[in-house]
Order: C-alpha cells, then structure tokens, then sequence
C-alpha cells in the first residue's frame, strides 16, 4: 500500500510529457509512478480533476528572513538600498530571524515552491523553521569577511552550521557555503571557502557580477572581474551556485560554460534595484543551466515564483519576443532549478522527490488549449490548491497545515518594531 495516490489530474511531468487523467503514486517521500493507470491503493488519495498536478517550484536564489524588510527599502538604487537595510539587519534577533523565515515559508507553500536555495545569518533559526515546517531547502551561512569575526572563527562556524545541517530533516535539508561576493571577500579567503566546500562535499552559493559597481570594484582590485578572478583560483564548477550574473562578457559567458558553473536568474530585483538585465537567453543558447531565483523579498517584493516565472519572460521578450518560450521559463523554475540545489526534483517520475504541486485550472485565466503558457503567462501563486513537499501535504484544498495567523502576527511584530526604529 502506498502512501499517497494522486488521481484525475493534467500531469505535466516537467519531463516530456502531459499526461491527462493521469496518476502519480507516492511512497516514502518518493514518487514511484506516473502514468495512466496504477493498481496500487494508498492511505490517501487526492483527487486532481480539475487541475494540472506538477512538479514544486524551486526558487534557487532568496534570502528568506528578508520578509521583514518588504517594502521597507523601495524605489532605491542598489547601494543606497543596501545601505538603508544593512544597518536594520544588523539589529535583527534569532527571534525575528526566526519571524522572517516562518513568514518566507508560509509565502512559499501558499504559492506552490517546494524547495529553496538561502544564504543569510543566524542560519540555525532558519533550519529549525525548513526542519519544522516541512520545507526542502539548500541553506548557506552566509560570509561577508571582516564583518563581526576574523575570518577563522568565520569559516569555522560556517563549516559547523554546513557540518551541522547537511542531510537533516530526512534529507530535505543540504548545506552549502555561502560567501558574499568576490567584492566583499578576499581572493584568498575565497580559496578557503572552496578548500571547505571540497573537503565537505559541498556546493558554494554566491552572488556574481549583480552590479556594474562589483564589476568596475574587481577590475580595479584585480585588474579584472570576478568571474575570470573566480576562475583563475580553480574556484568555479558544477558545484557553483552563481546567483544574478548580470554584467557578463561574452568571455565569461564562455568560462561559466566550460566550468558548467549554474547562473540562478532574478529578475524582479534586478530590475527593481536598477542593476541590468543579465543576458539568459544567450546563457541558455550556449547550454548553460540557469534556474529562477526572487532574491529576498526586500527587492523583489515576493516570493511567489508564478510572478518570477512572468517577470523572466517578459523582461526577456521585451527585445526579442522569441528568446525565452513558456516552456523554457517552466524549465528554470523547475528541472534547472533542482540541478542547481543538487536534489532528485523539479520533474514528476519514478525515483524523484515528492514535491507536488496542484494547481486549480477551473478559472477563466486557465480556459485555453496551451497548458504551460497559461501557467507561465497566466497564473499566480493565489492558483497553486496544494502543496507537497518529501510526500507530506504542507496545503491541501488551500488549508495550510501551520498556524497562518500566529505567523503572521509575530511577523508583523518585528516589522513594527524595525520600521519604528
Ligand atoms: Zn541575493
């Protein structure tokens, strides 16, 4: 007997193929069938008539506890944003840390993500929260040298907490390191950084080349930017999570393929800090895997990866309407975005995770004949029924299994009390 059985639904497997009135059967945390028709029977079953049953989305790039600073920073360039909300983090408890990540999660099972790559601080708050509310997640203690610490007590509490928390919460959990920037760590601290992460098996999360600042910084520093410095230390490879790439070169564009680096896309907060529009479709032209990020909620003002998804194609069709299809948009928040984590997901078949999602296509936004245009172009997260994450029903019929209200509630406590500051 299995654990679960999903019946009636449109399934797109993200792996080929929709299948109609399909079936996926799940067991232990893991689907093992997707198809017409399955004999087995199952503790439960979900019905799925009426909706399209896919694979979680996967939001690669975010800094979860920045829930809080929503809002607060809005209609700024990049470094006067910067400098308006580093100061208030600096003053954020493991509480509101705590707040922020519960609030992040909650956004996240609502809208149908099922899985998240984080870098930010009192990072043991936010693995309690991926660990308590069901969430998968590939979480990185992040590292801004010289901030708060020297740099060996840096790197030793970063390979605890990575240490720590890799594999935990049956596995939902993985840890990366995470580092800053090339602008904001040294050339040779960076050289540590990737020494640990290959003495853990571990991959590395980091911002590269968001800003033409950064790129002007490292050219002066080093006489050139931070992917060729990136690459000059043996750091870059598949074990590389690069999240923004904007000021790329067309050498560069070069190197992240040849070093089969991952480029994490966020469009929103590009957009809304001004910094550029990173060049995807010609990424994507040459093979290299780019997934979908929000970035924190403090730029991109939200993490539902449906408005992602639309922000990325449309930025993209605005100089040529024929770069970036549906389908491969779908791809980003999904396929590429599980093989920048490193994890079984992102697709429906036998092996993978179950991290599920349904979505209610009995509304007037879904009455067309192209299934995945009308996700991509059509849907937002208020559309995603349910939500499952390693086989277990964080939302069912829109119910969430956590308490909505108290989150909210001690959210907006520690909102009140920053913004009153
Ligand atoms: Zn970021």
């Amino acid at each position: 007997m299995a654990d679960l059985i999903i019946r009636g639904g449109r399934v797109l497997t993200m792996d080929g193929a929709i299948i109609d009135n399909g079936v996926v059967v799940v067991d232990n945390g893991l689907i093992t069938f997707v198809g017409r028709n399955a004999d087995e029977k199952a503790d439960k079953v979900i019905d799925a008539k009426g909706c399209a049953v896919m694979p979680g989305l996967i939001n690669a790039h975010t800094h979860l506890p920045m829930t809080i600073f929503r809002g607060f920073a809005d209609d700024l360039p990049y470094d006067k944003w910067t400098k308006k909300i580093q100061p208030a983090e600096m003053k954020l408890t493991p509480a509101d840390i705590r707040a922020g990540a519960y609030l992040g999660v909650l956004e996240m099972i609502k809208t149908g993500t099922t899985a998240f790559a984080d870098m930010y601080f009192h990072m043991d708050e936010v693995a309690e929260v991926v660990q308590e509310s069901g969430m998968r997640a590939a979480l990185g203690y992040g590292m801004i040298e010289g901030l708060n610490e020297d740099s060996d007590t840096k790197l030793k509490s970063r390979a605890n907490f990575a240490i720590k928390w890799n594999g935990a919460a049956n596995g939902r959990i993985t840890t990366m390191y995470a580092p800053h920037s090339a602008a904001s760590c040294s050339k040779e601290f960076l050289e540590r950084v990737k020494e640990l992460a290959v003495r853990d098996n571990l991959r590395i999360h980091m911002h590269v080349l968001e800003t033409e600042n950064e790129l002007k910084l490292m050219k002066k520093r080093y006489g050139m930017c931070s992917i060729n410095l990136l690459n000059s230390i043996g750091f870059l490879g598949q074990d590389v999570l690069a999240a923004h790439c904007v000021w790329l070169s067309d050498d560069d564009i070069d190197i992240l393929k040849t070093q089969n680096v991952n480029v994490v896309h966020c469009p929103a907060s590009n957009m809304a800090l001004g910094v550029g529009t990173a060049p995807v479709p010609k990424m994507l032209e040459r093979g290299i895997n780019v997934a979908l990020g929000t970035d924190g909620a403090a730029s991109s003002g939200s993490l539902d990866m449906w408005k992602e998804m639309r922000t990325a194609s449309y930025l993209h069709k605005l100089k040529d309407p024929q770069v970036l299809p549906a389908s491969k948009v779908l791809e980003m928040a999904t396929v590429n975005g599980a093989r920048t984590l490193g994890i079984n997901a992102g697709a429906l078949k036998p092996g993978f995770a179950a991290d599920i999602i349904l979505i209610d296509l009995k509304k007037p936004q879904f009455t067309l004949s192209n299934l995945t245009s009308a996700l991509v172009h059509g849907a937002s997260g208020c559309d995603v029924k349910t939500t499952i994450v390693d086989g277990k029903i964080l939302m069912e019929d829109y119910r969430v299994e956590l308490d909505e209200e108290k989150i909210m509630d001690d959210a907006r406590n520690v909102i009140l009390k920053i913004t009153n500051n």
